[in-house]
C-alpha cells in the first residue's frame, strides 16, 4: 500500500464516520420526534403535532401536511378519489448527474420511499353535500415538494378535472420552487404551463383558490401560486417568498424584521386576501367562502354585511378577468 492509497483509505474512513453522525432521510422520517424545533417549547412528538394538523400549538408554525391527511381532512366522510395523474415516461429527460449521483436513480429511490409518482397529488370529491372540488396537495418528502415535469403535468390534470366537472380548484401550494437539480430547464417550463392551465379555469368563471401551506418559494411563488383568484395564508408563520430572507435582505442591504417574508408580514404588505390563523379552521373557512361565492348557502353561515363584501370582491374579480 503506497502513501496515496493510505491517504485515500483514511479519507473514506473519515467520510463514513462523518455520515454516521447525521441521521439519514429514512431515519428522520421514521423518528417519533419532529426534526426541527419551531420555538422554545422544546422537541415536539410527531404524534402531538399530527393531532393539531401539523401545527405547533405554542407558536402556530405550520409543518407540511401529507396529501393523504389533507384529503381526509378536506373531504366529507372520505368521499373522494385520488386522480391517476400522468407521468413523464422518461424521467431522465436531461441525462445529467451531479456528485451525489444520477437524477434518475434519486427519483426512483424517492418514488419507492414515498409510494408516489409526483410531489403533487390531485383529488376530486365532496367537500360538503353540495360542494364538489378539486384539491391539489404536495408531499414534502418528494424533493421538498419542488416542481418538475411530473408535477407540472399533475397541476394541468387538476385544471382539466376542474374544467370537466366545473368544480372549484383549491391548490395547497408548497415547496421551494422549480426542481433545479437536474430537470432544470424542463422544470422552469412548468411555470408558464401551470399559469396557462389556471387561466383556462379562471376564464370559465370557476374559482381558483390558492392556500399557502408551510413554505412557498422560488418559481412556485412566481407562477401558479400567485395567479389564482384568491390567495389565503394558512398560519402567520407560513413563508411566502421568491428568494429566501437572507438573499432578499442582502440585496436590499437592510436589516429585515423578525417576521420578514412570513404570512403575517406578507398580509400586512398587501399580499393575500385572508389569513387563516389555525389549520384546524381551514376547511370550515373554505366551505363558508365557497358557499358564498358559489351562491349555495349564504344566509345561514355569515352576516349579511360580510356576504356583501365578499360578493363585491368576487364581482370585481370577475370584471377584472373579463377585462383582461
Ligand atoms: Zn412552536
Amino acid at each position: 500500500m503506497n502513501w496515496l492509497t493510505r491517504i485515500k483509505t483514511l479519507g473514506d474512513k473519515i467520510k463514513r464516520n462523518f455520515r454516521k453522525k447525521f441521521p439519514s432521510k429514512e431515519e428522520i422520517e421514521n423518528s417519533k420526534w419532529q426534526a426541527k424545533n419551531c420555538c422554545n417549547s422544546g422537541p415536539i412528538l410527531k404524534e402531538d403535532l399530527q393531532k393539531n394538523y401539523y401545527q405547533c400549538t405554542n407558536c402556530f408554525t405550520t409543518f407540511p401536511l401529507p396529501p393523504s391527511e389533507r384529503f381526509t381532512y378536506m373531504y366529507i366522510n372520505n368521499n373522494y378519489e385520488i386522480l391517476d395523474t400522468p407521468i413523464i415516461e422518461d424521467p431522465s429527460l436531461l441525462t445529467w448527474e451531479d456528485a451525489s449521483g444520477k437524477y434518475k436513480d434519486k427519483l426512483a429511490k424517492t418514488r419507492k420511499r414515498t409510494g408516489l409518482n409526483s410531489a403533487i397529488s390531485v383529488a376530486y370529491g365532496k367537500l360538503t353535500e353540495n360542494i364538489n372540488a378539486v384539491v391539489v396537495a404536495s408531499d414534502w418528502r418528494y424533493f421538498g415538494s419542488s416542481i418538475g415535469p411530473d408535477e407540472g403535468e399533475s397541476i394541468l390534470y387538476a385544471c382539466q378535472k376542474s374544467l370537466e366537472t366545473e368544480s372549484p380548484l383549491i391548490i395547497f401550494a408548497q415547496g421551494g420552487g422549480m426542481r433545479m437539480q437536474l430537470p432544470s430547464a424542463v422544470s422552469l417550463m412548468q411555470m408558464p404551463r401551470t399559469v396557462l392551465g389556471l387561466s383556462e379555469v379562471k376564464k370559465k368563471g370557476i374559482p381558483v383558490i390558492v392556500v399557502v401551506d408551510s413554505v412557498v418559494a422560488g418559481g412556485i411563488t412566481a407562477s401558479y401560486a400567485a395567479t389564482g383568484d384568491f390567495l389565503f395564508f394558512e398560519g402567520k408563520k407560513t413563508k411566502w417568498m421568491f428568494a429566501g430572507p437572507r438573499v432578499a435582505a442582502n440585496a436590499s442591504n437592510t436589516e429585515p424584521p423578525e417576521d420578514f417574508l412570513e404570512g403575517g408580514w406578507a398580509m400586512s404588505h398587501g399580499h393575500g386576501d385572508h389569513m387563516i390563523e389555525q389549520r384546524k379552521d381551514t376547511k370550515d373557512f373554505l366551505v363558508k367562502f365557497l358557499n358564498i361565492i358559489l351562491k349555495k348557502d349564504q344566509s345561514s353561515i355569515i352576516g349579511e354585511e360580510n356576504t356583501d363584501n365578499i360578493n363585491e370582491t368576487t364581482n370585481l374579480n370577475k370584471q377584472t378577468r373579463e377585462a383582461s
